[in-house]
């Protein structure tokens, strides 16, 4: 059995649109994409007025480098959202087929098997935010096509133990494929389990550069997966999905220099991930703060409504999770730089916060 027999039949048979780019590449004078051939105002050298290329081979090096996998492994798009939506919609038979969550979770899992008409079967997290493997497994119906596991998770900040996510490609082999998004991996103790790949072809991985990478703006996030699972989504997603501006923007990240950037970047917020924690635990009105693997901090309140007013009068925006099952007294902070982290530490120790809890 392939994993690809878990896909829709039709994707499958789908007879993919082929561009001028996919079909004819290299040359010097490029008259078969009706392209202007002149570069437009303030181009600066980028070559604007071309397409970009549909998957370009530098960046899918570079990305297979840094993770650690073969570059018929790898997906590039925009975001890991895109590949969300690319997963479910080869998946997923509209009004039939399902996805299983853990909630609470990551929101664009749901939203994109609505879009699809795909059901979402849930298999909440413990009261600790750890997998339920138990429950996680007896919700696995023949309908179920992809398992998300967010790990690190967001927004509890807990993780998935390898051991675990070995356990569930394994049960779900033949079954369903299991989805691990990875997109705060470089803030955790525990590394990817990319390395996986080749002995579960049911597995696939997200990443992103929007986090650690700092490019949320250029929107260039990968999947990881067996080459036929990537090549599966090459025929549904649009043609050109990635802007050269961003292309070159994840390249400059990848470079040596911006890789050295990054991971002074990562180690700030690890080691202010401890002080804001230790410092959030011991003022008025914070009833506990989450441990995290994450670049946030999920922090329960005797009044978070009150917090996050306090906070955003000062001009703080923090994320109001309340609406997540077992987060209805929590807001989620990002870590900022020590000194933005200062100010969050300052408006929160405000006495009148206190007086306002009582
Ligand atoms: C931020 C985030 C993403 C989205 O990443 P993009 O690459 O920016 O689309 C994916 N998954 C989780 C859990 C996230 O928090």
């Amino acid at each position: 059995m392939s994993v690809l027999d878990l896909a829709r039949a039709e994707i499958r048979a789908l007879q993919p649109y082929s561009s001028a780019r996919m079909e004819a590449s290299g040359g010097q004078l490029l008259l078969n994409a009706n392209e202007s051939a002149w570069a437009p105002t303030g181009d600066g050298g980028t070559g604007c007025n071309r397409y970009p290329e549909p998957q370009p081979a530098a960046l899918v090096d570079a990305l297979a480098r840094l993770y650690g996998v073969r570059r018929e492994q790898v997906l590039v798009g925009r975001g890991s959202d895109e590949a969300i939506d690319l997963l479910v919609r080869a998946f997923c038979r509209a009004g039939r087929d399902t996805i299983l969550i853990q909630p609470p979770t990551f929101g664009m899992y749901a939203v994109c098997a609505r879009i699809q008409d795909a059901g979402v079967i849930e298999a909440p997290l413990r009261r600790d935010f750890t997998l339920d493997m138990g429950a996680t497994l007896a919700a696995v119906t023949s309908a179920v096509k992809l398992v998300f596991v967010c790990t690190p998770n967001n927004p509890a900040g807990s993780v998935v133990p390898r051991a675990d996510i070995e356990r569930l490609a394994r049960a779900l082999a033949g079954r369903a494929l299991l989805v691990v998004d990875e997109a705060y991996v470089e803030f955790a103790d525990e590394g990817s389990v990319a390395d996986l790949l080749d002995r579960y072809d049911n597995l696939a991985v997200l990443r992103t550069l929007s986090k650690a990478w700092a490019l949320a703006g250029a929107r260039v996030g990968s999947l990881l997966a067996h080459p036929d699972v990537v090549a599966l989504l090459r025929r549904i997603m649009p043609p050109y999905p990635l802007p050269l501006p961003s292309v070159n923007a994840a390249l400059l990240a990848l470079s040596g220099w911006g890789q050295a950037n990054a991971r002074a970047h990562i180690d700030i917020v690890r080691a202010e991930r401890v002080r804001l924690r230790a410092a959030l635990a011991g003022l008025p009105g914070v009833r506990a703060v989450l441990p995290s693997q994450a670049n946030f901090l999920t922090v329960r309140f005797d009044d978070a409504g009150a917090a996050y007013q306090r906070l955003f009068e000062a001009g703080i925006v923090v994320r109001d999770v309340r609406r997540y099952p077992g987060l209805d007294d929590a807001l989620r902070i990002t870590i900022g730089t020590p000194a933005e982290n200062e100010r969050v530490l300052a408006v929160l120790a405000d006495r009148s916060m206190a007086r306002g809890a009582a």
